[in-house]
């Protein structure tokens, strides 16, 4: 078997008396997008954030392409490849849409911070290179016409996009994206579809992808992890999830 992209084992995170996040076992394969849903408060947003790195885990482990990462932090994650988005956007409100997503490429510089300052022929030219780069991801999630706009001036399902080309802009090999289609339209969740199969297919990213709206999550998943009360209770190809009885009772139950 190959080794996963991405995977968790045992995985625990308690909050005083509340377990969150309890024994969960998952396995992402390299190259898919891979589901995980589950009722509110089940614990969703809390596993990516021990992916992540923002929480340490209670109990358990993750592991990146096999490597253990768990006592690493959120900066060193980036750059081993982790990248995420959050269920409620972080952008920063003064930064242009361009700068939001340029701040992201810093950590993965050569130069480091001395050059940053000192503003050397190397650290411009670098410079150019991730401004390119940035507008070319802003551009991949069509909003290369609004670079030099302030967040706020965007529609909200255009803040998730520059939440999204910001996360690109860390060079991940694996991207979480925390409800990405929340406060989307239609046309626009169909957009969201169609950025994540191109993300995937065309540019190898692995992705795990917590969303609410089933019909997005049943297009664009290879496979899902359907969590209750921070457990797994079902895993498997849309098809098999959605017909599992414990998913129809915990979950879809309508
Ligand atoms: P989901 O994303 O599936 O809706 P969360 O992971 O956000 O669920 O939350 C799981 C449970 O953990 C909820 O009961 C929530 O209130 C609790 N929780 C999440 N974060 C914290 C925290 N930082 N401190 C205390 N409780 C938390
Ligand atoms: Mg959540």
């Amino acid at each position: 078997m190959t080794t996963p992209a991405l995977a968790l084992r045992g995985l625990t995170k308690a909050f005083g008396g509340l377990v969150a996040v309890d024994g969960l076992d998952m396995a992402v394969r390299p190259g898919e997008v891979h589901g995980l849903i589950g009722p509110n408060g089940s614990g969703k947003s809390t596993t990516l954030n021990l992916i992540s790195g923002l929480l340490r885990p209670t109990r358990g482990q993750v592991l990146l392409e096999g490597r253990d990462v768990t006592g690493q932090g959120a900066a060193a994650r980036v750059r081993l490849g982790i990248a995420r988005t959050f269920q409620n956007i972080r952008l920063f409100r003064h930064l242009t849409v361009l700068d939001n997503v340029l701040a992201a490429t810093y950590p993965r510089t050569r130069a480091g911070l001395l050059a940053v300052l000192a503003r050397t022929p190397a650290m411009r030219s670098e410079e150019e290179a991730a401004r390119r780069r940035s507008l070319e991801l802003l551009d991949l999630v069509g909003l290369g016409r609004r670079a030099a706009d302030l967040p706020g001036d965007l529609p909200y399902a255009q803040q998730r996009l520059v939440e999204i080309a910001r996360a690109l802009a860390t060079g991940p090999r694996v991207l979480l994206l925390d409800e990405p289609a929340a406060g989307m339209n239609p046309a626009e969740k169909q957009e969201l579809l169609a950025l994540i199969r191109r993300l995937n297919r065309e540019f190898g990213l692995t992705v795990v992808l917590v969303e609410h709206d089933m019909s997005l999550v049943m297009q664009a998943c290879d496979r899902i992890t359907v969590l209750n009360f921070g457990s797994r209770v079902a895993e498997g190809t849309p098809q098999e999830v959605r017909r599992h009885p414990e998913v129809v009772r915990a979950y879809l139950g309508t």
